[in-house]
């Protein structure tokens, strides 16, 4: 399998989502995001710009929020209040982290679960852990399950160790593992015999954030990686990698998802999925 391209699974879940829209705009429905961003910090732009081009490109629709960087509290609230009443905008997209003059918590809080597209809220949270499906996991853990579907690789029953135990990935991709009855071993900064883990394990999702800090030594024949990481590069040159070596890392196992092109290819298209999926409630 060598290398499991995100961009094959974006472009596979774009087709879908194709079709779900169209089916939605026969009732009159079109699944709308609403992005609000604080400031035009380089991260947001770029995420924000992945995502209209996603939605666009499905037929959905697309309101971006902007406040100042420096707004208050106060402004930000009610245009949370303003996207969790609008009847038009089926899912938001927060961005994080917010200006220091803001209280996350608060923030968070005056979401509506069910229009959390990321994953941010209490309500979303407790969903993933309760198995009730309430609200929608972070896009970026989901990813990593949606990659595995696509080459069908399925955890039931495989040993599965996550590097990293962040609530925006580690701890919400575990839960998503367990679910999909992967036996679940979570490792972090205090795991003692990593390395042996990692060997012991089918399935390996690194989400460390440390780049190009995992290579050959931890892995064997056979096993599936995927690499959540994104990195600055380490040796000063442009761009991203991930926090595995993949170039001596990808002709040992069975597959390996590359930075870029890997999960993060896949997360602004799952955003869009959850935006279709809200908007199917109210069909
Ligand atoms: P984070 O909040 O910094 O969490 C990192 C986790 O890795 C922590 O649980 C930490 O353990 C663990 N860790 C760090 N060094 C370790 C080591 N040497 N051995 C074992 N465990 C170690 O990071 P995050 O927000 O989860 O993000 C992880 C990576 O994913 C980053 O590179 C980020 O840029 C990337 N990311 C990618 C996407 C995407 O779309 N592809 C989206 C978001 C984030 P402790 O808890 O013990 O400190």
């Amino acid at each position: 399998m060598g290398l499991l391209s995100g961009k094959d699974v974006a472009e596979a879940l774009k087709e879908r989502m194709k079709q779900e829209v169209e089916a939605l705009k026969s009732k009159n429905i079109t699944p709308t995001l609403g992005i609000i961003r604080m400031g035009e910090e380089p991260n947001d732009i770029s995420y924000e710009k992945g995502a209209t081009k996603t939605c666009e490109g499905v037929g959905a629709g697309v309101k971006v929020f902007a406040l100042p960087r420096d707004g208050s509290q106060e402004d930000l609230l009610k245009t949370i209040k303003q996207v969790n009443e609008d009847k038009s905008i089926h899912g938001v997209l927060l961005f994080r982290p917010l200006p220091k003059q803001i209280d996350d918590n608060a923030a968070r809080a005056a979401l509506l679960p069910s229009k959390d597209m990321d994953g941010i809220t209490d309500g979303s949270m407790a969903g993933i852990y309760s198995d009730t499906g309430a609200g929608f996991p972070p896009c970026t853990a989901e990813s990593v399950i949606k990659i595995l579907d696509h080459y069908k690789i399925d955890p039931a029953g495989k040993d599965v160790v996550v590097l990293g135990r962040s609530t925006v990935i580690g701890k919400p991709v575990s839960m998503l593992l367990l679910k999909k009855n992967g036996t679940v071993t979570i490792c972090h900064s205090k795991t003692k015999d990593m390395q042996k883990k990692v060997q012991a394990a089918d399935i390996v999702v690194v989400a460390m954030g440390r780049a190009w800090s995992v290579g050959k030594e931890c892995f064997r024949a056979g096993q599936y990686v995927i690499d959540v990481g994104v990195n600055a590069k380490p040796n000063g040159e442009k761009g991203t990698c991930g926090d595995v070596r993949t170039e001596e890392v990808e002709p040992i196992v069975a597959g390996i998802t590359p930075v870029p092109g890997g999960v993060g290819s896949v997360t602004s298209a799952n955003l869009v999925c959850h935006v279709i999926e809200a908007a199917k409630t109210k069909a």
